[in-house]
């Protein structure tokens, strides 16, 4: 790096102020190159299950800063009015993820020219107003006004559009000693009535009244219901039962409990997708069980070597590669058909 000594006082200043026009610049051509990257799968087909999951372990971006890029990516592709604004400075990546819930093509403008230049607890309370106007209008007029979907930005996560009451503060896990993490989220009040019921009861079993204990307790009972390794240990633990080799159902597409055990130990819970280069998909969560030959091609249900695991990704993608983009296109309409008719139903 260059000596700054040298530079006179306006010079400096002068330098300052144009590397932050390119930092700025730079930062909009980054999120113009992630939503292509996003479009085109890429993140996919270099072994990853999800774009953040691709951000943070090949672009090495911490957590935050991926979760901000993404989201301001996806936001700046449905507006792309933000890119401008974010070159120009008037408005951050914070301020993207905080209005972005409240956006509308017919409302855009209002909204950047309400916020620029304000502080970020200026534009909370903003937002915070225009999220009591518009419950009312909402709740009236549904579907109409809803933000369009989004992929989540974890795969893993449940895919939600931005329509409810934006969350107080995001979840977190935060070191507070080597040993010890803070574990903060927001909770809705259904949810605070299951933990004094489920509190009260585990002070009767003697559990401890601290929601550590609690909490501690409760993750042990699901675990040992749960947990594929929990159960394989209790399954070696007991005596073989005569003729109960992998369950019933030669012919079914259903794969029998003991064979997902079985193919979750030996894929070590995690998805087995592996790019010819040998990069491995890092996922753990929201796998599911596949069959390598695929049933309707005669692929076995109860033959562990004919199951893995698979993260949802990765799934489509090797069905994609089975069956075809139409299959696929056919398929999500099929699920997300079924799924309103059971909202419906319901
Ligand atoms: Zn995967």
């Amino acid at each position: 790096m260059d000596n700054l000594n040298g530079l006179d006082n306006s010079t400096l200043l002068a330098h300052l102020r144009s590397t932050l026009g390119n930092e700025r610049q730079t930062l909009a051509s980054f999120l113009r190159y992630l939503a292509e990257v996003e479009a085109r799968g890429l993140h996919a087909q270099t072994g990853h299950p999800s774009l953040f999951s691709y951000c943070t372990m090949v672009l090495a971006l911490k957590e935050a800063e991926a979760y901000s890029r993404i989201h301001a990516a996806r936001q700046a592709s449905l507006y792309p009015v933000l890119l401008d604004r974010l070159t120009n400075g008037s408005i951050c990546l914070t301020t993207i993820r905080q209005i972005s819930p409240h956006l509308t093509a017919a409302n855009i403008e209002k909204i950047l020219a309400t916020v620029g230049g304000k502080t970020t607890r200026e534009i909370d309370k903003i937002v915070v107003t225009l999220a009591e106007a518009a419950r009312p209008a909402a709740r009236a007029a549904a579907p109409r006004n809803a933000a369009p979907e989004q992929p989540p930005l974890f795969s893993e996560a449940p895919s939600a559009a931005a329509t409810a009451a934006p969350k107080l503060k995001p979840d977190r896990l935060r070191y507070v000693t080597p040993q010890q993490v803070e574990v903060r989220f927001t909770a809705n009040e259904a949810l605070v009535a299951k933990l004094d019921r489920a509190k009260g009861l585990a002070r009767s079993k003697g559990v401890g009244s601290t929601l550590e204990g609690l909490f501690d307790h409760v993750i042990e009972v699901y675990l040992n219901q749960c947990d594929p390794e929990r159960r394989l240990k209790r399954q070696h633990n007991r005596r073989p039962r005569a003729g109960s080799a992998h369950g019933a159902g030669g012919s079914s597409r259903y794969i029998p409990q003991a064979v997902k055990d079985t193919v979750y130990a030996r894929d070590g819970g995690r998805c087995v997708y592996t790019t010819a280069e040998g990069q491995r998909c890092p996922a753990l969560v929201g796998l599911e069980y596949e069959h390598r030959t695929p049933h309707a091609r005669g692929g076995s249900s109860i033959d562990p070597a004919n199951i893995e695991l698979l993260c949802r990704t990765h799934n489509q993608l090797a069905a994609k590669r089975e069956f075809g983009e139409g299959f696929i296109a056919d398929a999500v309409r099929y699920r997300r058909q079924s799924a309103v008719n059971t909202a419906r139903a319901e």
